[in-house]
């Protein structure tokens, strides 16, 4: 084992060299010799070339622990010493996904070139020969302190807004955890998201999206250095800590707040930076944030359970329509851990064949033939039931399962359709449901194209209902949409007609040919004398468009005569039948009573 002497030492050699930056000097240095003398020498020479953080053992067996617990920036690292050699510790430090971003620089007595390839393919990055020269040292141990320095900025910091970012975040999380647990203090966990913010990058682009966020990022850091913010708190000395998280989500820490008030106060700050607008490429631009506020360690005693309900809190916020700030309670949790575990169940019921779908006549106000049919989806839960898609399509909503099941349905409804026609020598047509998010997705036109040619039914027999929300979302490009889809051959419904906000210009504009008044407005029909005025002109205005008229929810005689003397086309209601499935239909169809395949029929649209 080589000794490494004092009085090797130039004087003043250190300092010589270019001066290292104040941002390394207190990089940790940790360094493995089984020679005590070794290390006290490098600590020396390192010393006077500015460095001030050691960590140092003799004992080479306890090295991998010693680096685990202190996480150095760099390790000086002797090759032969006894026991464990400087080799086996490499080998331990290159194969653990903990260690791989400390770099390693090898200590070797040899010259021979073989021990040093050896070592730089165990994954050495650099290596010195003892006896060591101080310049060397210095240079060496900057250079590869430099290196980490930049691959840790990349890896923990984010490069548009330069703020830390996810990784970081979580680290800092699990040691302010630490930390609160020790001296028992309340900290406090805040994301903000920008709202719609999808919408303004679909508009104005990807670049003015991302300068709308470097901005967000400095107006938040400018209001959390405010002192009137870190007076509130009482602790002016702590930093507060921001990170960006994810795409349009930035996230506080807050650490040892003293008032329960103090969330509140900060949250208020917030959303009031955001009433000034943003400028970005010479336009003004006003958003607003929703932020969810998470406290340690009431609403979680790990990072686990303290994310999922910060997360909580702030999916409340968003879903009451955002631009506010929600606290997490654990009332709110067990509503979304319902829905959660739902979303999570129904990606699987298709697989399992828990979903079916249902059909509900639809028949003629004047002959009382069955002329088609609502597609109805039902989900049969192995523990709930039946569950209604009302509860199920909006979660399915929240995520593209929404248009896997929307896809199963129409296939489903075209092969029964299909069946039913052809064993009844019918002319029925079959009308399946379609939410907004699908028509967007600009998946549903070759879909659709895809499955009539795939069952072979002439696109007659197949008609979509969306409801008015498609209407006020997104017009342009769902008339286009519809318009295609309309050009195949299908036709399109307008369901639940006036439940909704749509202007009635939209009407004209969107290509549609049924419209079906709303269940609400027939309940309402022998008490409401307004009820009656409203169905009246609606039917007078859709019969002014040339549109077909379906009545959904008839379940009285009387109702049903209501719209026979005005002479609207076809209704659904459980006074036929209610939805029923496909086994039930075909018995609805064998007692002989609807539309016969080339027959003229008064409805049958040319
Ligand atoms: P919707 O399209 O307006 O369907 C009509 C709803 O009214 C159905 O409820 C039907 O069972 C019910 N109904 C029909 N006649 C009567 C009646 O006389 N009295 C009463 N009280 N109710 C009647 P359901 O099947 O629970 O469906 C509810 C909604 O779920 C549908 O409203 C539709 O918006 C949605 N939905 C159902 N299946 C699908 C599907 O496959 N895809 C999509 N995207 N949505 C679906
Ligand atoms: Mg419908
Ligand atoms: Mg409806």
């Amino acid at each position: 084992m080589n000794v490494i002497e004092k009085k090797i030492k130039p004087e003043g050699a250190a300092q010589n060299i270019s001066s290292i930056p104040d941002a390394l000097k207190h990089s940790k240095i940790l360094m493995v010799d089984d020679e005590p003398i070794t290390t006290e020498i490098l600590q020396t020479f390192l010393e006077d070339a500015g460095y001030q953080n050691f960590v140092s053992t003799s004992d080479s067996t306890k090295a991998v622990e010693l680096i685990r617990n202190t996480q150095p920036d760099v390790v000086l690292l002797d090759l032969v010493m006894p026991e464990v050699n400087g080799f086996d510790i490499l080998a331990v430090l290159r194969s653990e996904e903990g260690f791989l971003h400390i770099p390693v620089v090898v200590l070797t007595s040899s010259t021979d070139a073989t021990t040093k390839l050896k070592a730089l393919e165990l994954g050495a990055n650099d290596f010195l020969s003892k006896p060591v020269d101080p310049s060397e040292l210095a240079l060496r141990i900057k250079n590869t302190l430099a290196a980490k320095a930049f691959q840790d900025r990349l890896t923990n910091y984010d490069a548009l807004t330069g703020l830390p970012n996810r990784r970081y975040f979580s680290d800092s999380l699990q040691q302010l955890i630490q930390v609160a647990k020790m001296s028992r203090q309340q900290f406090l966990i805040l994301h903000l998201n920008i709202d719609s913010f999808k919408k303004i990058n679909e508009t104005l682009g990807a670049s003015a999206g991302d300068a709308l966020l470097q901005k967000v990022a400095v107006r938040i850091e400018e209001v959390l250095k405010t002192p009137e913010l870190t007076v509130q708190l009482g602790h002016q000395q702590y930093q507060l800590s921001l990170f960006r998280t994810g795409g349009d989500e930035f996230t506080m820490l807050v650490p040892d707040i003293r008032k329960n008030t103090d969330a509140g106060f900060i949250a208020t700050k917030l959303m009031c930076a955001f009433n000034q607008a943003f400028y970005i490429a010479d336009q003004e631009l006003f958003v607003s944030p929703s932020i969810g506020i998470g406290v340690y360690p009431d609403d979680g005693e790990n990072v686990e359970i303290l994310l999922q309900h910060s997360n909580v809190a702030l999916s409340h916020a968003k879903n009451q329509g955002g631009n506010l700030y929600q606290y997490y309670s654990k009332n709110l949790n067990a509503a979304s851990l319902e829905k959660l575990q739902m979303g999570n169940q129904l990606r699987t019921a298709l697989e399992n064949n828990q979903l079916v779908m249902h059909y509900q006549p639809k028949v003629d106000l004047q002959s009382g033939e069955i002329i088609g049919m609502e597609a109805l989806m039902r989900w049969e839960h192995p523990e709930l039931g039946m569950v209604s898609p009302i509860q199920f399509i909006p979660i399915a909503e929240e995520s593209n399962l929404i248009i896997t099941l929307s896809e199963w349905a129409i296939l489903e409804a075209a092969r029964n359709i299909k069946q039913w026609n052809e064993n009844f020598g019918a002319e029925l047509t079959v009308a399946v449901n379609i939410t907004s998010k699908h028509l967007k997705s600009n998946l549903l036109v070759d879909t659709v194209k895809n499955i009539l040619q795939k069952v072979e039914i002439p696109p007659r027999f197949l008609e979509l209902e969306i409801t008015e929300n498609v209407i006020l979302d997104n017009a342009d490009s769902n008339i286009q949409s519809l318009k295609d889809i309309r050009s195949l051959g299908i036709k399109i419904a307008l369901d639940d007609f006036g439940t909704g906000y749509s202007s009635l210009s939209y009407l004209i504009q969107f290509p549609l040919d049924i419209l079906k008044i709303d269940r609400s407005f027939v309940i309402n029909l022998h008490t409401s004398q307004a009820s009656r005025a409203i169905v009246s002109a609606i039917i007078a205005m859709a019969q002014g468009l040339g549109l077909f008229v379906v009545v959904e929810g008839i379940e009285t005689e009387e109702q049903l005569q209501f719209f026979q003397q005005r002479h609207c086309d076809f209704y659904q209601g459980y006074l036929f039948s209610r939805p029923v499935p496909a086994n039930e239909f075909t018995k609805l169809l064998e007692a002989g009573n609807y539309r016969k395949a080339g027959e003229k029929n008064r409805s049958l649209p040319v």
